[in-house]
Formats: structure tokens, C-alpha cells, sequence
């Protein structure tokens, strides 16, 4: 048996360690508020585990209800933390009212004597906060916007911390009931539920809730740094490099369908012109307009990405033409009842259409309704033009703008 003096001066190791890296890598760099909370937990459970050191000596009377203290301050601390994920505070007062009453209970139960003292409070205590913390990490998961950026990075950690807080709050629970039944010196709870296995589990805890917790702190500049790479920061459209990427991953997900979808190209008329007449900002302004026009028309299945200076591909998760023609005719429609910051008219918009069948790559589609986009050019503009997956190419093709 691992002697439990040894395990406590190890895990004091582990939780300085943890500490100084937690708070030097993740707590100073981002300032988060459950970062600081768990700065608080690690420093607790590192003071209450000191204090337990003095189990044994003459200084176990304050040492000991001192130690559960701290530690249920830490579990306390662990769910402050957890409701500060969705922005929430705890109620202090509540807080310092159950470590009184554990103090004053510990206080009472002979602790010169007894290194269990306060036992059932202090195991109680630490069930309730850490089964709180659980399902406050439970809630912030629930309450978040599915699917997305924001869910992409966060689901996994908050499940992380979920599954973690209930397995340590179970463990506490179990320690409550038999300590409650078979008492301190138990078999069942010396051996399987007693100070020794109760730091491995501790230990094991705060490392795998540190890991999760600096990749909390970082979330959110991972999903700031992930938007800069995979949008256009003037439309907030896919950029181009992310829409290949996307498109690549819808052919591969619908291998087995005949038609892919509808692929579109477009391109907004005499764009040159809006600059050189209005300005270049009511140029940009123009684009965030096609923008906005193209995510109020377009499906939660559909992508549209910014590919050149005025050059937009959509695609459209449908296999009817029709349908996909009055998706971009409700977007020029859109622009068509909008106008530029000086009050007059937005441009207009060509579009080529083209249904990307099976064994079409996304590029050679792309080529077609770029092709599909001059003859829109060339026949007038402000129009849809569509390409047969069969048809020729134009005469004269314009070289087109998407290299293979
Ligand atoms: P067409 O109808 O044949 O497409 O004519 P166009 O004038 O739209 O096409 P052209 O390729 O001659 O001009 C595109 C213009 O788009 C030129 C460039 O200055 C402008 N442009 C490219 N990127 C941006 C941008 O981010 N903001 C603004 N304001 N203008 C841009
Ligand atoms: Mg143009
Ligand atoms: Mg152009």
C-alpha cells in the first residue's frame, strides 16, 4: 500500500507545478475569468493538502479542519469557475456560510484526535459543489448554438470537464455513503475510498481539468484566429482556400448522389465603375451588400465564398436548376431594393449556373460556370447564364479566373 504521506508530498508537487504553469501559460495571457477561478481551486487544494501534512502531530487540531476547509474552498472555487464559463456568479455568502458550519462541525469532533474530523460534512460539501460544477458545465454545453464555430471548439472541452466533475463528484459521493455506513475505519472505505486512492484521484483531476481549462482560455482566440483564416474579412464570406476546402468535403460526403449540387459563378457588372464614380468605400460596401443578400438567400447547406476582388462562387445544396436560379435572382432582387451610402443604385449582378454531377471536380465545374458567367457578360449582364454539363464552351472563352 502506498503510504498516504508520500502520496500527499507528491501531489503538492503536481499541484505547485500546476499552479505556476496554469497561471504563467494560461491565466496571464488571457485573463479569463473561470482561468482565475481555477488558479483559486489549485491554490486551495495545494493549502488544504499542506495543511493535512500536519495529520499526526501536535499541530492536527487546527490542522486538520483547516485542510477540509481549504479543499472545499477549492471545490467551491471549481464551481465558481464552471458558472463563470457562461458568465455567471456564485453566491459567496452561501459559500462562506457552509465553510463555517464545516469548520465549527470540524472543530467540534475532536480534531487533536481525529484525522476524520467533520468527515460527513466535509465529504457532503464536496459532493454537492462538484456535482454543481458538473451540471453547470452540463448547462453551458446545452447552451451551446449548434453548429458552429463557437460549438466546434468548446463541445469537446466542456464534455471533457462535464465527464470529469461528475466522475469526482460520484467518487465523493460514494465516499459520503460509506463513511456514513461503515464509518473511518471501514474496510471498504480505508481501502477502496480512503485518503490514499482519494489522492490519485485528485491528482489525476487536476491535471486533466488544467489541460481542458488552458484550452478553455484559448477558445476563444482559436475560434478569432480560425474566422481570420477561413473568411474574407470585408464580406465575412467563405475565402477562397476554405470554400475549395469545403466544397472538396461535400463532394467526398455526397460520393453516392448523381448531382452534387448547383455550382455558381458571380460576378458583380461595371464593378470598376462603382469605384471610380462613388468612391472605393462605397465599392466595399457594394460587396457587403452582395454578402448580406447572398446569406439571407442562401440555405444552412448552401456556401458562398469571395474567390477574387468582385468574384463570388456559391454553391448551392440542390439538384434543381430552377430552384437554384431563383436563389440568385432573389439575391439580385435584394440589391435591386437597396442602394449605395450616397443613395443611388447598386450594381448589378451576372451569374453562370452549372449542375456539377458526379465525377465533376469542384474546380472543372467551377471552370464551366465561369464560362457559363462570360456568356451572361457577353449577352448584357444583369442575367443568369447556364452551362449543360454537356455543353461546349463558348468560342472565345474568357481565360478563367479559378486556376485548376
Ligand atoms: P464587368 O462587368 O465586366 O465585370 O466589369 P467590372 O468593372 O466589374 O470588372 P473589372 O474586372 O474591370 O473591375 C473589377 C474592379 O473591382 C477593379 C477593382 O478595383 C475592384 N475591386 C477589387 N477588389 C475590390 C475591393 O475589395 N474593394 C473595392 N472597392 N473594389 C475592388
Ligand atoms: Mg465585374
Ligand atoms: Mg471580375
Amino acid at each position: 500500500m502506498l503510504d498516504v504521506v508520500s502520496l500527499r508530498v507528491s501531489f503538492a508537487v503536481v499541484a505547485v507545478t500546476l499552479l505556476a504553469l496554469f497561471y504563467f501559460v494560461a491565466y496571464r495571457s488571457t485573463r479569463s475569468a473561470y482561468a482565475g477561478w481555477w488558479c483559486v481551486a489549485l491554490g486551495a487544494f495545494l493549502a488544504g493538502s499542506a495543511a493535512y501534512l500536519l495529520d499526526g502531530t501536535s499541530q492536527q487540531w487546527w490542522g486538520n479542519p483547516l485542510g477540509n476547509v481549504c479543499i472545499v474552498a477549492g471545490a467551491a472555487s471549481v464551481w465558481a469557475g464552471a458558472r463563470a464559463v457562461s458568465g455567471l456568479r456564485v453566491s459567496w455568502l452561501a459559500v462562506a456560510a457552509s465553510l463555517v458550519v464545516l469548520l465549527v462541525a470540524s472543530a467540534l469532533d475532536h480534531p487533536g484526535r481525529n484525522d476524520w474530523s467533520g468527515g460527513p460534512f466535509f465529504l457532503g460539501l464536496m459532493t454537492v459543489y462538484l456535482a454543481l460544477a458538473a451540471t453547470e458545465l452540463h448547462r453551458a454545453w446545452r447552451r451551446l448554438p449548434a453548429p458552429g464555430p463557437r460549438a466546434r471548439v468548446y463541445r469537446p472541452i466542456l464534455r471533457s470537464l462535464t465527464l470529469m466533475c461528475t466522475g469526482v463528484a460520484a467518487f465523493y459521493l460514494a465516499r459520503f455513503v460509506a463513511f456514513l455506513a461503515v464509518g473511518q475505519d471501514g474496510r471498504l472505505f480505508d481501502v477502496f475510498l480512503g485518503s490514499q486512492v482519494t489522492t490519485l484521484v485528485t491528482t489525476v483531476m487536476l491535471a486533466t481539468v488544467s489541460f481542458s481549462m488552458t484550452a478553455l482560455s484559448y477558445a476563444d482566440d482559436t475560434i478569432d484566429l480560425r474566422a481570420r483564416a477561413t473568411r474574407d474579412g470585408l464580406t465575412g464570406l467563405l475565402n477562397r482556400d476554405e470554400l475549395m476546402q469545403q466544397l472538396a468535403q461535400r463532394w467526398n460526403a455526397h460520393r453516392r448522389r448523381a448531382v452534387h449540387g448547383v455550382v455558381v459563378m458571380a460576378d458583380l457588372d461595371h464593378f470598376k465603375r462603382v469605384n471610380d464614380v462613388h468612391g472605393h468605400a462605397a465599392g466595399d460596401f457594394a460587396l457587403q451588400m452582395f454578402a448580406a443578400a447572398c446569406r439571407s438567400a442562401l440555405g444552412p447547406e448552401d456556401l458562398a465564398g469571395r474567390v477574387g476582388g468582385e468574384e463570388f462562387v456559391l454553391y448551392l445544396d440542390r439538384a434543381d436548376l430552377d430552384d437554384a436560379r431563383q436563389a440568385v435572382e432573389q439575391v439580385s432582387s435584394m440589391l435591386q431594393h437597396g442602394s449605395l451610402p450616397d443613395g443611388t443604385v447598386l450594381p448589378t449582378v451576372s451569374y453562370g449556373l452549372t449542375v456539377a454531377r458526379r465525377g465533376d471536380d469542384p474546380d472543372v465545374a467551377i471552370g464551366r460556370a465561369d464560362r457559363a458567367l462570360y456568356v451572361a457578360k457577353s449577352e448584357g449582364r444583369d442575367r443568369v447564364a447556364v452551362a449543360d454539363g454537356d455543353e461546349k464552351a463558348p468560342a472565345a472563352p474568357r481565360p478563367p479566373t479559378i486556376a485548376p
